[in-house]
């Protein structure tokens, strides 16, 4: 007979990639007769927690009720950090009230002690008085770290925990690592030996790999266990809007932006709306965007804006990675469907292409060196595009036809080589100007244009000139790109969007020119990559209603 253990492995050698699989294991542990050794997940017939837990810290009992009446607009089931309060127990009338005012709710009473990476500095017996009167306050679980667990003599632990039980409360056992992210299963076993109602194993992402590892820990023990499995810190990201799907119970999240208990976590409205967690299941297909830093690009809530108006099951998060190995790891054991790049992951990615040749000639992609778009096939190859090529040509075909226009580039970096070679694709005669004169040379030979001086400028009339280097951009130095009396162009597009309106835009719309902002740039190159990955016409005005309505409110 197959042993428990032998299903562990089973599901080991793809639990993340093979989504078919872990459905029949489910279906196998959950009908008796066909698989009666795998086990499922204990009922908990009182509890109905929802997917996202609100982690609640304030500095005051009333602040924490205040709070947590607040936090109730975006999910029922809240956790309550008492050891952030230096006076805990004063806490508890307030929420023995809170709790009979709102009977829906589920609570979990949390006091870690400072050891263990809380704020509670009482020793063992004081942590297990106060959640003992916790749970007789009406929490519904209460948090115990595995090293508190271990720590109370045996005795002492089965008598507070008949005492839970009395009270109706459930037991979370939680081990936590703020270093790294290893040895889970020895975690999962030393929390296991407790028995408790949920293991909870949080550990710290040094990589976006290490999601994996929370994932699969998740898919393994949730067939037999209630688990609750996050990686802390940018990089887990992942782990947190994917773990319930992989099967966890319920995740963390924060109150709101800047209220976050844990390392990374996210506000609950931001798990809601913009990864839309709880309507992501085994078929939704996951994109990234990948750099760093990349916890403010807008990226996700474009893509997720357009999924969402276009009925595609899909989510897109942000990918804090640090070298192209650990995104490549990602990519095929994940897997994701795609994957927007930026620098230095753009040229670093070309020789892991599939892309075909195209008879004889090379393709633009290659051409230029850089991609910014990959998406990965059914057989794990992933085809590179270049979308900046058409954020730059598209916006300028709708006003101008590109054959035999006079067109001048300031810079000769990545953006400025997508920008080159589309635009000479297209007939237009280009012009390189760029701080480091050589580069432009350089650019200008490889790319069948031209490269000029500065001071050259003046001297010229343009019907474009596209600013690509990052002068203007906010935090930037320097404000223009060019002096002024150099502007004699016919029409201006600022590759920045941060400001909306740069410096630059600013001076040519005083001098009456007509001005394309960056953003219709960001908004375009986002439309093929949607095109790219979806196969359907990018919801185009959404994108660009919601990019433009973000940046106004980061101001
Ligand atoms: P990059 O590869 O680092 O290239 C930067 C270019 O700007 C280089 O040619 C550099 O000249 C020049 N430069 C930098 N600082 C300068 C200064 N103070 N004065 C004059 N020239 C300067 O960067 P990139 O990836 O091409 O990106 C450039 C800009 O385009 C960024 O602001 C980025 O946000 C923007 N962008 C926007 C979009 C969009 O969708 N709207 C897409 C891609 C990029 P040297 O050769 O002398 O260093």
């Amino acid at each position: 007979m197959q042993s428990p253990k032998c299903a562990t492995k089973l599901i080991l050698l793809h639990p993340v990639t093979n989504p078919f699989k872990m459905r029949q294991l489910r279906t196998m542990a959950r009908t008796a007769q066909s698989a009666p050794e795998l086990a499922t997940a204990p009922p908990l017939p009182r509890l109905r927690p929802g997917k996202i837990c609100v982690a609640i810290q304030a500095a005051l009992p009333a602040e924490m009720v205040e709070r947590a009446e607040a936090a109730l607009r975006d999910s029922k089931f809240l956790e309550f950090r008492l050891d952030w309060l230096p006076k805990p127990a004063a806490a508890l009338p307030l929420l023995a009230d809170f709790k009979s005012a709102h009977r829906d709710i589920t609570a979990i009473a949390t006091c870690r002690r400072k050891e263990h990476g809380g704020n509670f500095v009482g020793p063992l017996t004081s942590e297990l008085e106060l959640l003992l009167k916790a749970a007789e306050a009406g929490c519904d679980i209460v948090d115990l770290e595995v090293e508190s667990a271990e720590e109370a003599k045996p005795a002492q632990l089965a008598k507070w925990r008949a005492s839970l039980a009395e009270a109706g409360t459930a037991l979370l056992v939680s081990f936590h690592d703020f270093s790294r992210t290893k040895g889970l299963e020895q975690a999962v076993a030393r929390i296991e030996a407790f028995a408790p109602d949920f293991v909870k194993v949080v550990s710290t992402a040094r990589s976006l790999a290490d999601n994996l590892a929370v994932l699969r820990l998740i898919e393994d023990h949730s067939l037999s266990s209630h688990v609750v499995g996050i990686a802390m810190g940018e990089e887990g990201l992942i782990s947190r809007v994917l773990g319930p799907r992989a099967g966890a119970s319920f995740t963390f999240a924060a109150m709101s932006d800047g209220s976050a208990t844990a390392p990374g976590q996210v506000a609950a409205r931001t798990l809601l709306d913009l990864y839309r967690i709880e309507q992501l299941d085994t078929a939704t297909r996951l994109f990234g965007v990948a750099g760093n830093p990349i916890n403010h690009s807008l990226s996700p809530l474009m893509h997720n804006t357009a999924f969402r108006r276009e009925n595609v099951n899909a989510v897109m998060m942000p990918l804090q990675v640090r070298t192209l190995d650990d995104l490549l790891t990602v990519v095929r054991e994940l897997p994701l469907a795609g994957v927007a790049v930026t620098m230095p992951l753009k040229t670093e990615v070309m020789p892991h292409l599939a892309n075909p040749l195209l008879g004889n000639s090379v393709p633009l992609t290659q051409r230029i060196g850089a991609c910014n778009t990959l998406r990965v096939g059914a057989d794990g190859k992933i085809i590179g595009f270049n979308t900046d090529v058409d954020g730059v040509v598209r916006p300028l075909e709708k006003r101008l036809r590109l054959r035999g226009a006079k067109i001048a580039v300031l810079g000769a970096g990545g953006a400025a080589r997508a920008a080159v070679y589309g635009l000479v694709e297209q007939g237009a005669e280009v012009f390189i100007v760029n701080r480091t004169h050589e580069t432009a040379v350089a650019l200008a030979r490889q790319s069948k244009s031209k490269a000029l001086k500065q001071e050259q400028l003046a001297n010229t009339r343009f019907d474009v000139l596209i600013n690509t280097t990052p002068c203007g951009m906010a935090g930037n130095k320097q404000a223009l790109p060019i002096a002024e009396n150099q502007l004699n162009a016919a029409l201006v597009f600022d590759m920045v969007y941060n400001p909306i309106e740069t410096p630059l835009l600013k001076l040519a719309k005083e001098r009456g020119i007509p001005v394309i902002s960056g953003i219709e740039m960001f908004v375009q190159q986002g439309a093929r990559q949607f095109e790219i990955w979806t196969g359907k016409p990018a919801p185009e005005a959404e994108m660009l209603r919601v990019v433009e309505l973000e940046l106004r409110r980061r101001g």
